[in-house]
Formats: structure tokens, C-alpha cells, sequence
């Protein structure tokens, strides 16, 4: 049995990189720049207006005589004289003679000037050529998460393509006899298959749009059989169940009957304990407890940060927040424990309902408070540590 920070750096440091492809910007959210992306224009292109308003030269004059219309799109770059000013209007070009604009607010027009009741600044409301960003300049580094702002960045640059990670293809294959699907009919004995449901909900909020399901029952050979074809096609490999110490709990074996190396087996925490991590080639697996909510935890703690590392993510880990806590708490466990918990903005509260079977209180849970194996109590308003869940 190993410790929690162990099974993290295990997976850590074996998860690989994706190999890489050039995806359209249109279909790039939630991918991660394989290389850095360099800015082929300035942004702004020109020096363009900020308002709508006035282009003049800064003087102490406030008359000036209105002689052109600047729009946006247009590129009249009219000669100024130092009593003239353009009409103009935002985005628009300003004319190379102009360094300031005036908003229309602050001037009193007339037919064909304009006196100016409010003087801004001088180089006020002009957005100067490459304030964004100039040509040649990095836009973002490699490893950089592609967001909805990103990709808005990368196309008002023109940019139509980048070089990303690509994301795992991933496989869950649900064991057990006792599971039917949501829509047939619960006979005696049986229950709910929820896990890969709730698992590939869980990879959605990753970037893992896509899931395949597989199902088989607690028997050594179907299981082998499944994995055999399933280890050759997925980048990533998740198993529900089976892997505990029961007499009908054959996925270890089935692993290793498929030459799947043994990376750790057990970890010492609550919920959680009977997971296994291993790799193929370049496939991991991860055979996850049965319980529903040591299921999710493990999800959170191992699954997700691996995913993230396999797609190229520069920060793995979601940053974890610190809380006061509301009332006490004992761990006579020796482990390391995954409380399910709700904070605020000030403190956190442990939910009533820690069984590893139960998802009712994770269901309304918004974090998991971590008590380290080797602390034996929390008293009430002492600091505590948080993984936010989503
Ligand atoms: P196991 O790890 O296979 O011994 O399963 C532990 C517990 O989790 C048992 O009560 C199972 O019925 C339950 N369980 C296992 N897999 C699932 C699943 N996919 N959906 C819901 N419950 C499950
Ligand atoms: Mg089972």
C-alpha cells in the first residue's frame, strides 16, 4: 500500500503527452498549444479611434473646423491642419495628422465645427498601432489551455490554425453481474450502472467529450477477453469495479494476464483504498473502486490530473483552498481521508453521509477536505485544506 503523494507522483510522472495535430481555431476550445503561437499582424493593425467623437492635433485651441468623415473600415488619411478635425467613430482610422480624439459628448457641434466644452488629454481615445500585441510577438506559450478569450485573441489576429495536443481516446469498462441500465427493468438483486455515467459526465468537465462504454460481467475470462481488445485501442482505460479483494473481483488479474505493468495497487486512504494503476505501452489504466463515491474521489484526486497531463496542461492540479473549519474532526484511520464537504466564503462544513456507497451527499458537495494520514484531529476553527469539485 502506498501514500496519497506517492500515487499522485506515480501517475504524474507516467503520463506522457499526447502526440500533436493542427486543429482549426474554430474547433480548438479546451485543447492545449503544443508550441508557442507568434502574432503574424500588430493588433491594433492601425492606430484606431476609442470613441466616437473628433480626431485633431492636441493644442490649446477649442474650435476646430470639421472637414471629413472617418468610419470604421474606412482609410482616409486626410491632411489636417492644426485648426482642423475629422469626424469619426469607433474602430475607425485615425488620420497620421490626428493624435487625440475628443468624445462626442464632451464638444458642442455645430454644421461644420466644432468647439470642444470638455478638453481630454492629449493622445486621449486613440488606441495606439500594436497595443495589443506587436507583430512577431508571442501571443501565448506552449501548454497554454486554448479558452473561449484565447481563441477570440488568436482569430482577430487571422490566425486560423494551431498546433494543439490531441486528447486521449478513452474506454470505460464497467464489471459487474449485478448492474442493469437506467430505462430496463430492476429485477431482484440489481441496481443502477451509474459509474460510467457519472464518469463520463466527470470527463466532460476535462475536455473529454467522448467515452466509449464497455460492460462485462465478474467473470476472469470475459474480462481479460474485453480488455485484450480495449487496451489496443485507448490511449486511457478506466475500469468500474472488481478490483477489491472479493472472490468475484477479477480485473487485477485479468490486467496482468494482459501484460499490463503493475504501477501501485492500494493507496493508503478513505474512501477509495482498492484502486490500481498500471500501463501498457502508452496506455494507462486505472481500475477504480466499485463504490460509487470512492469512484469519484479517485476520479478527482488521480484520473483528472493525469488526463490533464496527457493533454498537455501546464497546471495538472486545481488549485486547492484553504477554509476555517465549522466543527471537529477525528481520524483514527492511519489514512488519509477525502471528506465530502461544503465551504463558503469564510468556512467549511462536512456533510453528513461519508459511506463510500453514497452519492447523496456528494451530490451536494462542493469540495473534498483532505485530512493527511498522519494528523489524528481537526478542532473546530482551525485551518483546512480543499480540493474544489466541480
Ligand atoms: P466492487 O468494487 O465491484 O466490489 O463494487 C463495490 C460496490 O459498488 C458494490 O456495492 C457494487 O454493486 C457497487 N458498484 C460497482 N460498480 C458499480 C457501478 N458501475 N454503478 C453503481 N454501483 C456500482
Ligand atoms: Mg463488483
Amino acid at each position: 500500500m502506498i501514500k496519497v503523494e506517492e500515487a499522485i507522483a506515480i501517475i504524474e510522472a507516467n503520463s506522457t503527452k499526447m502526440p500533436t495535430k493542427n486543429i482549426s481555431v474554430r474547433k480548438a476550445l479546451g485543447y492545449v498549444l503544443a508550441e508557442k503561437v507568434i502574432s503574424p499582424i500588430n493588433m491594433p493593425p492601425f492606430r484606431q479611434s476609442a470613441m466616437d467623437g473628433y480626431a485633431f492635433t492636441h493644442s490649446i485651441r477649442h474650435q476646430y473646423d470639421v472637414v471629413g468623415i472617418s468610419q470604421a473600415g474606412d482609410h482616409s488619411n486626410i491632411k489636417l491642419k492644426a485648426t482642423e478635425a475629422i469626424r469619426i467613430f469607433t474602430g475607425a482610422y485615425v488620420p497620421d495628422d490626428a493624435d487625440t480624439v475628443v468624445m462626442q459628448e464632451h464638444v458642442m457641434a455645430n454644421k461644420d465645427s466644432i468647439l470642444i466644452a470638455t478638453m481630454p488629454e492629449k493622445l486621449s481615445n486613440v488606441r495606439p498601432k500594436g497595443e495589443q500585441i506587436a507583430k512577431d510577438e508571442v501571443v501565448f506559450e506552449a501548454n497554454t489551455l486554448i479558452t473561449p478569450a484565447a481563441i477570440g485573441f488568436l482569430a482577430c489576429l487571422g490566425i486560423t490554425e494551431v498546433e494543439v495536443y490531441k486528447k486521449p481516446k478513452l474506454a470505460i469498462l464497467v464489471t459487474g453481474n449485478e448492474l442493469v441500465q437506467a430505462g430496463e427493468k430492476l429485477k431482484k438483486g440489481k441496481i443502477y450502472e451509474s459509474n460510467s455515467v457519472m464518469l463520463e459526465a466527470a470527463l466532460q468537465t476535462i475536455g473529454i467529450e467522448k467515452t466509449k462504454v464497455y460492460r462485462v460481467k465478474d467473470n476472469l475470462k470475459a474480462t481479460k477477453k474485453a480488455l485484450q481488445g480495449i487496451l489496443k485501442k485507448y490511449d486511457i482505460v478506466l475500469i468500474s469495479g472488481g478490483i477489491s479483494v472479493g472472490d468475484y473481483d477479477f480485473v487485477k488479474e485479468a490486467l496482468l494476464q494482459n501484460d499490463v505493468k503493475e504501477l501501485f495497487y492500494k493507496i493508503n486512504q478513505k474512501p477509495g483504498k482498492p484502486m490500481f494503476f498500471g500501463s501498457k505501452n502508452e496506455t494507462l489504466v486505472f481500475a477504480l473502486p466499485g463504490n460509487p463515491a470512492s469512484s469519484l474521489t479517485n476520479f478527482y484526486i488521480y484520473v483528472a490530473p493525469a488526463v490533464k497531463n496527457r493533454i498537455g496542461y501546464s497546471e495538472i492540479h486545481k488549485p486547492k483552498v484553504v477554509r476555517k473549519l465549522n466543527s471537529e474532526i477525528k481520524n483514527n484511520t492511519g489514512k488519509t481521508l477525502f471528506l465530502k464537504a461544503k465551504y463558503d466564503e469564510t468556512s467549511v462544513t462536512v456533510l453528513d453521509g461519508q459511506s463510500s456507497a453514497m452519492l447523496n451527499t456528494f451530490a451536494v458537495a462542493n469540495s473534498l477536505l483532505i485530512v493527511p494520514e498522519d494528523i489524528e484531529n481537526y478542532k473546530k476553527g482551525q485551518l483546512v485544506t480543499l480540493l474544489p469539485i466541480d
